[in-house]
């Protein structure tokens, strides 16, 4: 798809790294002043969503529903490559991703360049094997 916006989110991921060494996505959360909250079920409108990114304070919110959901498609399709995967800390990386992205007017990144560098910046920042937008495939 854009191979600029998935760069530009492995380039955001680097950034947080030091010397190689990939930090914990709580503590980043927690050093970017990003709080995280848990809620059982999305908003009606979302039914499917896992998880998002809000602003003012910022927060991101995991919904346990959808995301117990997924891993339960994880396992249903033996995706063994997904099955070590920490899927909170999966949808943590992916809207921190949101909140670092840039915002002025220069940089401000159009909806799907924004998902697909969310996308790349979750799987760098957590090496993972799969690209984080198979998990999608999963479910009916
Ligand atoms: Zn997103």
């Amino acid at each position: 798809m854009d191979e600029g916006a998935a760069a530009l989110g492995r380039r955001m991921a680097g950034r947080l790294m030091v010397r190689g060494e990939r930090p914990s996505v709580r503590s980043v959360a927690e050093q970017l002043g990003v709080e995280i909250v848990e809620q059982a079920a999305p908003p009606p409108a979302q039914p499917g969503l896992r998880s998002e990114y809000r602003g003012d304070p910022p927060r991101i919110i995991l919904y346990r529903d959808p995301i117990d959901l997924l891993a339960g498609a994880i396992h249903a399709n033996q995706r063994f490559d997904m099955l070590g995967c920490n899927l909170d800390e999966l949808h943590i990386a992916h809207e921190l991703c949101h909140h670092l992205e840039p915002r002025d007017r220069y940089g401000k990144l159009r909806q799907e360049e924004s998902e697909e560098a969310a996308h790349a910046f979750a799987q760098e920042l957590l090496n993972l094997s799969f690209d984080p937008r198979e998990l999608h495939e999963l479910l009916p």
